[in-house]
């Protein structure tokens, strides 16, 4: 029986009990876990094989990004890239196939292969076909679209693979090496949704290597809905149908109504229109203008909100369109809005397993990394429950999703034997067989 307490004592004690917890408890267990899991890993003989091939193969890897970079992959268009990136990864012990909508993915097998821990790294870009890639060097600097994302991404993939497949490490979960399609704009997140579809029942984490740096691990997935507004109407003749309701008229009517909307810093939520389209020629009044829309926030429910907005705001620019149109009776305007896109958001508990085995990583490279939020293939993982972080494959770089975008490949093998560590760390290494 416990001792009659009133509410407040209790009230009381749990509050203490609370204050002496939390500072001290969890620290000191982190710090016990962490230098148990970086020391145990790395003292194997196979694990410093591993690692030491990482900082003795620097210049392949450069190389590996520079030609794959230079192999265009807009989304749903990665075939070719995809093609190169499986001859590379076709090395001896992983065994590799294409799914059906196109990820590459090499299997190596662990000592129990019903558990599975995924590494992977988007194959496409942004940037449209057509687009001019050429790595250029300048200095230290590599300079193309792409070549940091997610050039170093793939390249950071390969190369652990390579390190892994060096020191002929066995793990004891089956690790799969995925190359994924479809992370980027309207890919959304495709790729990722498919192999959490194939291996959902089996996946024990998945580390998603997105750009670069090691400043960073995202345990937290941005929810973002993307929104396609369509406005229609008849069209005509800039002069003789003159005074006739005009889509683009009302499209802009609808647009700067809603970049008025106020949106909260906190939970931070964010809107970008990001592609306007519509109109045939200069002296046409278009039948249809087009607008996509991104919506971003830290909370699912404001996004819901702001998509509310903007369906006020597009009937509200049609009807002062239609409603100032001189000639109102010749041709009625349409709208309408189609999702196309939709990332869940979700978070890493705070005691995930990966997360440690991170940390652990990151001591025992001497680095620092703060928590972030945002959106990447390790949403879908995230929203349902499965362990998801998101890295970069070290080095640093820059102007991502621009002409400009440059990657540095100094610091590289840091940042690579933190993923290997922290891979390594999730997937375990197969028991030794003892003499037989
Ligand atoms: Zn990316």
């Amino acid at each position: 029986m416990f001792p009659l307490l009133s509410v407040r004592t209790v009230k009381q004690l749990a509050l203490c009990a609370i204050l002496l917890v939390m500072p001290i408890r969890s620290p000191v267990l982190a710090n016990r876990a962490r230098s148990f899991i970086s020391s145990s890993l790395a003292d194997q003989p196979q694990v410093r094989t591993a690692l030491d091939w990482l900082s003795n193969n620097l210049k392949w890897i450069d190389d590996t990004q520079v030609r794959l970079t230079e192999i265009p992959a807009p989304s749903f268009r990665e075939e070719k890239r995809a093609e190169a990136v499986r001859d590379i990864l076709a090395t001896e012990g992983l065994t590799i196939h294409t799914d059906k909508i196109g990820n590459v993915i090499g299997e190596l097998p662990g000592s129990d292969e019903r558990e599975v821990v995924v590494l992977a790294a988007h194959l496409d870009t942004v940037f449209p076909a057509g687009t001019e890639i050429k790595v250029r060097r300048d200095g230290g600097r590599l300079i193309a679209p792409g070549i940091s994302d997610n050039g170093t991404g793939l390249a950071g993939l390969i190369a652990v693979a390579r390190a892994l497949q060096a020191a002929r490490i066995k793990p004891r979960r089956t690790i799969l090496f995925a190359a994924n399609v479809g992370e980027e704009g309207e890919g959304n997140l495709r790729g990722m949704r498919a192999l959490i579809d194939e291996y959902r029942s089996k996946l024990r984490g998945v580390i998603v290597l997105d750009g670069s740096g090691t400043d960073h691990v995202t345990t937290k997935a941005l929810a973002s809905r993307r929104l396609e507004v369509l406005i229609t109407g008849p069209g005509g003749h800039s002069w003789s149908d003159f005074g006739m309701p005009n889509p683009i008229n009302a499209l802009v009517r609808a647009s700067v109504r809603f970049i008025n909307t106020k949106v909260p810093a906190a939970p931070r939520t964010t809107f970008n229109l990001g592609q306007i389209e519509g109109g045939t020629s200069v002296n046409s009044i278009p039948y249809e203008a087009k607008l996509k829309v991104d919506l971003r926030s830290e909370n699912e429910d404001e996004i819901s909100r702001l998509e509310s907005a903007l369906r006020e705001c597009v009937a509200a620019g049609v009807k002062d369109e239609m409603d100032n149109a001189r000639e109102r009776n010749r041709g009625k305007l349409e709208w309408k809005i189609n999702q196309i896109g939709s990332r869940p958001g979700g978070e890493l508990p705070s005691d995930s397993p990966l997360l440690a085995s991170l940390r652990a990583a990151d001591e025992y490279v001497g680095n620092q990394s703060r928590v972030e939020r945002s959106s990447t293939d390790a949403n879908i993982p995230l929203s349902i429950g499965i362990d998801a972080i998101a890295l970069g494959a070290g080095g640093s770089g820059g102007g991502a999703h621009s002409l400009q975008e440059w990657y540095e490949p100094a610091g590289r093998d840091m940042g690579l034997k933190r993923v290997l560590l922290t891979l390594l760390g999730v997937a375990g290494l197969a028991p030794e067989k003892g003499p037989a």
